[in-house]
C-alpha cells in the first residue's frame, strides 16, 4: 500500500540542496520543446520545480502544477502568486486523472511521485492520453538502496519492473540515467507502436 507525501514536512521539499540530487535541467538538455510548450507538473507537492518549469515554458507557454493533495495545491498557488509565475496554473486533480485535454502536453514531469501512485498503470495511460504525438514524460524516482535521504528502499518499486510498466503502457524509453545513489533519472517518449500493442 503506498502512502501520500505529509505536507507537515513541507519544509523538506523546500530544501534548495534537492537541485543537487536532481535539477530538472538535466532533462532539458535531452528534449527540444516547441515554441510554446505546455509543460505539466503532475505531482507538483510544494511547486519547488515550477519557477524551473516556468523558465522553461515562456511568455508564450505555460505549466500546469497538479496534485491530488488539497493541501499541496494550497501551497504550490501561494508559491505561484509569491513568485509572480504568470505562466503557472495549479488545479487539483484525482489519482488516475488529469485535469488535461487530449494531446495537449509536451512535456511532463514525475518527480519523485511513482512511488505514491496507487494505481501506477492507470495514470501512464492517463498520461499517454494527455501527450502530445512527441511528447516526452521525465521520471525521477528515489534509487531501491539504503540512503540518508527519502523513503525507505522497501517503498520504492524495482527500477527493471517499472521499466516494463512502462513499455506495457506504450511508453519507449529514450534517456536514462540510473547513475546516481540518490535517484534515477528516465525520459521516455510515445511508442508510436502502441495504438497497434494494446488492448482496446
Ligand atoms: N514533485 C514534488 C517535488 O519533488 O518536490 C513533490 C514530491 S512529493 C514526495 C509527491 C507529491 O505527489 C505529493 O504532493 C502527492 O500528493 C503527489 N501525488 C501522489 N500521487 C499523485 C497522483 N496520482 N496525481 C497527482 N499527484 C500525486
Amino acid at each position: 500500500m503506498t502512502h501520500k507525501f505529509n505536507l507537515e514536512h513541507a519544509e523538506r521539499l523546500e530544501q534548495p540542496d534537492r537541485l543537487a540530487l536532481f535539477h530538472p535541467d538535466l532533462f532539458l538538455r535531452q528534449v527540444t520543446l516547441p515554441p510554446a510548450p505546455v509543460l505539466a507538473d503532475i505531482g507538483t507537492g510544494t511547486g519547488f520545480y515550477l519557477p524551473i518549469l516556468s523558465r522553461w515554458a515562456g511568455p508564450a507557454g505555460m505549466v500546469w502544477a497538479l496534485d491530488t493533495q488539497s493541501e499541496a495545491v494550497a501551497r504550490a498557488r501561494q508559491k505561484v502568486r509569491d513568485l509572480g509565475l504568470t505562466n503557472v496554473e495549479v488545479a487539483a486533480s484525482r489519482e488516475s486523472e488529469l485535469p488535461l485535454p487530449d494531446d495537449s502536453v509536451d512535456f511532463a514531469l514525475l518527480a519523485f511521485v511513482f512511488h505514491e501512485l496507487e494505481r501506477p498503470e492507470e495514470l501512464l495511460a492517463e498520461l499517454r492520453r494527455v501527450m502530445r504525438a512527441d511528447g516526452r514524460l521525465g521520471l525521477v524516482e528515489w534509487t531501491k538502496a539504503e540512503r540518508d535521504k527519502g523513503p525507505p528502499p522497501s517503498e520504492i518499486p524495482d527500477p527493471e519492473a517499472m521499466r516494463a510498466m512502462f513499455a506495457r503502457q506504450g511508453w519507449r524509453e529514450q534517456w536514462a540515467d540510473t547513475s546516481g545513489n540518490y535517484c534515477h533519472l528516465f525520459l521516455f517518449n510515445l511508442d508510436p507502436r502502441r495504438d497497434a500493442m494494446l488492448p482496446e
